[in-house]
């Protein structure tokens, strides 16, 4: 079978090497960056030498990176005016802007460059704070932004950086006029990156009317050769970050690989997932760039020789690898880019025996899934994470097999005299059930962490917004206005445009009022109790938030919000709800812990 090309071919340029500050590579080497993604090498040295950009990629392919060490490189830390920024980056959501400003944050924290996120729904006070000194990037949601720039709070005239991340998607939530608008008030000179998932028509136009002959990068590439595909299962699982190492350890449990290679993106995970996995029972050994070439020769030996079941790997340091009894691939991360994913299950399904591809991802990072699929022309099922029963059932079934090969094997005298003897007290299927409870038990030793119920998240919609209107009756998203609260305006209601003055003080669905016909959503509507009202300080936004951040449901797919005094209401799709509330009641919402439940009133 012909091995497909490596993720990053040999030549990929070292950070080093792409005239990076020191401070900068630093920070990626301590990080555990081992090299440029695809779209950091297709996208740094344009942006590095002041180009426009026009960047075709989704999340989870390092495009943060892309655009925001070009970014730092070419900030003065601490020369902004009162007011002003001297690099704007637009995302659509509130969990986004935090995020990319947390990365932003990270890369330049040597340089000591001042980052500030800006989206509804955040205390207004400290914005105003920080805003008033000046700062050197702001990350910032459409909505807010302008909400600031009518204030008079911020100014963009001293902008040289404008990055507007996942357009399309702010193009989706009807962010298209604020753009404009917010764009008008930057200098003409300054340098613009656009990053986008998609290329529709729209995207094409903004960057005809705002990039200056920009360099255009797209990361996928179209489709593979006939015979480039290794014959592999391929399975993925979609699981908050949270629970990715449990859901691990129960699917490796399951599918009991004779060897696995588990791959990370950065050597950080390597080290952190080979030491949680060695606690679970595991003998799981670390690869990556960090190890000198005598240590990772004697993992590889180790590995080879049986003496280890799991490799835990970065992309660098396995690179030419070839262990013939692989049986399992693993990707802990999606890869940051699809050829990268064919290259890694490439190395299991050797010599005609079917190998076995698993790759956990997290909610968000659903889009690169369809880029895999684009590149490789075959599906990856979607499957429900394993159950504590499945595991359960799982385990029976392996003590069964034993328990047959021992009876076959026979030499059982002297232990029978045991069962003679209980035998007159309980009957023999009841000493018989008993040595197998005993068995499990055993198994069960030092696992107690698989066995926590793990959330199920189904795969997202590919498009939030579907552009034509339902008929038929309207679903309960359609009439979330009759759902608040008599209290205060209905402006929170999607379907309703707020005037831009009364924004500020809202969340941030209140900013995503696009003037698009109202629909009824895709799916079917629980309603979960929360706890905590207007009482304890509850905003649609904190429950948006927490519902986004901790469950990872997308914000889009959350319907009518209702806070009365004493309790919250909040509607998101049933096939979401049981792993929404074993999230929410996991976390804090306003600093407290909440009651969480379906809503049983009618
Ligand atoms: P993004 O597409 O920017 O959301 O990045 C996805 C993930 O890839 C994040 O967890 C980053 O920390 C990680 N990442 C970005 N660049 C690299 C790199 N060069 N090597 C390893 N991981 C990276």
């Amino acid at each position: 079978m012909k091995a497909p090309p490596p993720p990053a071919a040999p030549e990929t340029p070292s950070f080093d090497a792409l005239g990076l500050k020191p401070d900068l590579v630093e920070a990626l080497t301590a990080l555990g960056y081992e090299e440029p993604t695809p779209i950091q090498a297709a996208a740094l040295p344009p942006l590095l030498a002041q180009k426009d950009l026009l960047g075709i990629a989704a999340t989870g392919t390092g495009k943060t990176a892309a655009f925001s060490l070009p970014l730092l490189q070419h900030l003065k830390p601490g020369a902004a005016a009162p007011h002003s920024t001297s690099a704007l980056v637009l995302v659509p959501t509130r969990e986004l802007a935090m995020q990319v400003s947390e990365a932003i944050h990270r890369y330049g924290q040597k340089l000591g460059v001042s980052v500030l996120p800006l989206y509804g729904g955040q205390e207004i006070g400290r914005q105003l704070r920080v805003l008033k000194r000046g700062v050197d990037v702001i990350v910032a949601t459409p909505g807010r932004a302008l909400d600031h720039l009518r204030r008079k709070t911020l100014k963009l005239d001293q902008v040289q950086t404008v990055v507007l991340d996942e357009a399309d998607e702010m193009l989706d939530m009807g962010f298209a006029d604020d753009l404009e608008a917010i764009l008008s008030e930057t200098p003409e000179q300054r340098q613009t990156a656009l990053f986008s998932a998609t290329l529709p028509p729209r995207i094409a136009s903004i960057a005809e009317r705002h990039l200056h002959e920009p360099v255009r990068v797209r990361i996928a590439k179209e489709k593979l050769e006939a015979g480039e595909m290794p014959r592999v299962r391929q399975t993925a699982y979609i699981v908050p970050r949270a629970f990715k190492i449990a859901t691990l350890g129960r699917v490796l449990d399951l599918e009991s690989p004779t060897a696995a290679i588990v791959f990370c993106r950065t050597r950080t995970e390597v080290d952190e997932l080979t030491t949680s996995l060695n606690g679970r029972g595991w003998r799981a050994h670390a690869l990556h760039g960090g190890m000198s070439q005598e240590q990772r020769d004697r993992v590889i030996k180790q590995f080879k020789s049986q003496a280890a079941d799991l490799l835990i790997a970065t992309d660098v340091a396995a690179r030419g690898l070839d262990i013939p009894r692989l049986t399992h691939v693993v990707n802990f991360d999606v890869p940051n880019a699809p050829e990268a994913y064919v290259h890694r299950i490439g190395r299991t399904g050797r010599a005609g025996r079917e190998g076995v591809a698993i790759t956990l991802l997290e909610p968000r990072e659903h889009r690169l899934l369809r880029n895999i699929e684009r590149l490789t022309g075959q599906r990856i099922e979607v499957s429900a994470v394993p159950t504590v029963s499945d595991l359960r059932a799982r385990r029976l079934e392996m003590i069964r097999s034993s328990l047959r090969e021992t009876l076959v094997g026979g030499e059982l005298d002297a232990f029978r005299g045991i069962a003679e003897d209980l035998s007159g007290e309980f009957s023999v299927m009841d000493v018989a059930a008993a040595a197998i409870k005993l068995l499990q038990e055993k198994e069960d030793e030092g696992k107690d962490t698989a066995d926590q119920e793990i959330p199920q998240v189904s795969a997202p919609a590919e498009r939030k917004f579907p552009r034509t209107e339902r008929s038929g009756p309207p679903g309960r998203f359609a009439d979330r206005g009759a759902e608040r609260p008599s209290r205060g305006p209905r402006t929170a209601d999607r379907g309703e445009r707020p005037e831009r003055g009364e924004r500020s003080e809202r969340g941030e669905r209140s900013e995503r009022a696009p003037a698009r016909p109202q629909r009824a959503p895709e799916w079917n509507v629980t309603r979960l109790f929360i706890g905590a009202g207007r009482t304890a300080g509850m905003r649609p936004a904190d429950l948006v938030g927490a519902i986004a951040g901790e469950a990872g449901l997308e914000s889009s797919r959350i319907g009518a919000i209702h806070i009365a005094d004493m309790y919250s209401i909040v509607e998101v799709p049933e096939p979401d709800a049981a792993r929404i509330i074993s999230a929410l009641k996991g976390s804090t919402l306003r600093g407290r812990k909440v009651t969480v439940r379906r809503d049983t009133r009618d």
